[in-house]
């Protein structure tokens, strides 16, 4: 059963940003969907997703995302092709507008799985992604938050998940194809104010990014090194895999280990190999949105 799920960050999201988070969403679906209606691949459908949140200015990835400790945008992202088992990662890279195509690239094009800042550039580079300017990523809402984390201080990571009004919109898509290949990608510009060379969860494969199409697919978002120290993604599709779990019962049990072993934030999506899915999070508000097969009108909420 064709499925695709999205998601665009899990924190507080003020109301005056519930809208921009609805349509942001909402058209990220579309696209993927759009791909996988014709008979398009999940990879495809994913990469789509992806590229329209990270263009969309509401969400921390692409342009739009948070500015880092040094007053620049370094940007994370991951992609995991189900069938396969390979994957596609970049950290902390400077100046692409759409770091999952990036990412893309490297699980397509190279023998490795991760490349860092100058060596994913230089990649970049070889393979003619785009690059933009500085001012292509940047918007005037991020610059004035970041002046204002300037005067104070002390600014951590945690506080901006712990259920309160600081930022946290990484997208994220995972979606199951014709074939039965189930993919899933994650990118992001990271948490506000990050230390330079900083990497999240997002870039980590079994974090940030699973998918493996004999069980499902996950995408995580929240405080990274929490995630991390619980290989959030990964944790999920064990339960499902091993515990027998609905994806349902698995994304809420990825959130209790989250939050009860290292206290931890954030929001999930998961699929499963049938095109069910699963949400949870911890934070007050998460932007998602699902479509399939069976459905006449796709699930969005924020
Ligand atoms: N997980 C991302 C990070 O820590 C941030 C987010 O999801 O909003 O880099």
């Amino acid at each position: 059963m064709k499925s695709i799920i999205v998601h665009g960050g899990a924190w507080d999201i003020p109301d005056d940003m519930l809208e921009d988070h609805h349509n942001g969403v909402s058209n990220a679906l579309s696209a993927g969907w759009d791909i996988l209606k014709k008979g398009g691949s999940a990879l495809d459908a994913v990469e789509a997703a992806i590229n329209v949140m990270e263009d969309d200015p509401t969400f921390d990835a692409g342009r739009g995302s948070f500015v880092n400790m040094a007053g620049q945008i370094e940007l994370d992202a991951s992609i995991m092709d189900g069938r396969t088992m390979r994957a596609g990662a970049v950290a902390a890279v400077r100046n692409i507008l759409h770091p999952i195509t990036l990412a893309r690239a490297v699980m397509d094009k190279s023998e490795h799985v991760l490349l860092v800042s100058d060596g994913a550039m230089r990649f970049a580079r070889e393979q003619d992604i785009p690059f933009c300017g500085a001012d292509d990523l940047l918007v005037g809402r991020e610059f004035e938050r970041w002046k204002e984390i300037q005067t104070r201080p002390a600014y951590s990571g945690k506080e901006a998940f712990a259920g309160n009004t600081k930022p946290g919109d990484t997208v994220g898509c995972v979606a199951l194809d014709d074939e039965g290949t189930i993919a899933s990608g994650t990118s992001t510009g990271g948490t506000p104010n990050k230390y330079p060379g900083r990497v999240g969860d997002s870039p980590i494969i079994g974090s940030g990014t699973y998918a493996v199409n004999s069980v499902g697919g996950v995408s995580t978002t929240g405080w990274g090194e929490a995630i991390i120290k619980v290989v959030l993604a990964k944790s999920i599709i064990d339960a499902i895999d091993m515990l027998n779990m609905s994806p349902e019962d698995a994304a809420q049990h990825g959130i209790s280990l989250l939050h009860t072993r290292v206290e931890g934030y954030g929001g999930v999506i998961v699929l499963d190999r049938h095109g069910h899915f699963g949400i949870a999070y911890n934070t007050p508000r998460m932007a998602r949105a699902y479509v399939n097969d069976t459905m006449s009108e796709p699930f969005i909420s924020v």
